[in-house]
């Protein structure tokens, strides 16, 4: 066994590495972590290094990948090089699946028959409540969306952030319109807002640090961090309070890093906040 197998085991530190592939995204949501917009600095990994990455996981011992941003599916190379990482480690996207034209929905058809997953993001059931926050027009997209990717056998996850308290009944509706776009309830996941970028400047969401993070290894294209909510972006900087290493390749630099800082901990549950 290796030390990173030990430690998942041991419930030290988590099975999935997450990899940011890039910063900038199409939308720029009220409460976006890493101040996403479309004109942002990239920070983009590449495709040779997110493959290299995957291959440096599945050796260390790690039992799944993630890939999140910024929207991944910008980068005209992403969905080759989700089919070609699946084939090491199975892999969840996490997307606002708003950019999904037909060529690009198609080009997701590397997908079959490989574990891939996508997260996709929709806040609630009305499109006034939910393009609030994500911006005009997300809430018709994704609703076009997801029920086309579930035809082509995609498994999909739909994830929630609360901004605020949800009115009675809303969930219950939002519940109701996910069954019906094809998304079984254990693939709904509802999280917080995590109060870190854009929702630090727009005083929304919890405050988290360390102890309310369950260490998952992020590798960005300027280090590597405790979480996928520690890799955020601050007036257009990123935050280094949670970063682990500057090192991240090998990957066995971070990991042994994070494996250390994880020591003494209590053991803890897969990530439990899911990104976005
Ligand atoms: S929260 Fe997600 S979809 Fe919204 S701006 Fe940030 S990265 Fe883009």
């Amino acid at each position: 066994m290796t030390a990173v197998v030990d430690a998942v085991a041991a419930g030290a530190i988590g099975d999935r590495v997450w990899l940011y592939s890039n910063y900038h995204c199409n939308l720029a949501c009220t409460y976006c972590l890493t101040e996403s917009a479309p004109g942002v600095a990239r920070r983009e990994l590449g495709a040779e290094r997110l493959l290299r990455a995957a291959e440096q996981a599945a050796g260390l011992g790690f039992g799944a990948l993630g890939v999140t941003g910024g929207e991944p599916f910008l980068l005209a190379y992403l969905p080759e090089t989700l089919a070609r990482m699946a084939d090491v480690l199975p892999v969840v996207a996490l997307t606002n699946a708003t950019y999904f034209s037909d060529e690009r929905l198609e080009r997701l058809s590397a997908f079959a028959g490989r574990p891939v997953s996508l997260q996709i993001s929709l806040d609630a059931a009305e499109p006034d409540r939910n393009d609030l926050f994500r911006g005009p027009e997300s809430f018709r997209r994704v609703v076009e969306a997801v029920p086309r990717i579930v035809a082509r056998g995609i498994r999909v996850r739909i994830a929630t952030t609360e901004p605020a308290a949800l009115e009675p009944g809303a969930m219950e509706r939002l519940c109701a319109l996910h069954r019906e776009l094809g998304v079984p309830d254990e693939d709904h996941v509802v999280r917080p807002v995590v109060r870190r970028g854009r929702a630090s400047t727009n005083h929304l969401g919890v405050p988290v640090g360390m102890a309310e993070l369950p260490p998952e290894l992020t590798i960005t294209a300027e280090g590597a961090f405790w979480s996928p909510f520690a890799a955020t972006v601050h007036g257009r900087r990123l935050d280094t309070d949670l970063l682990v290493t500057r090192t991240t390749d090998p990957l066995r630099i971070p990991a042994e890093a994070m494996i250390r800082l994880s020591e003494g901990r209590p053991a803890g549950d897969d990530a439990t906040l899911n990104i976005r």
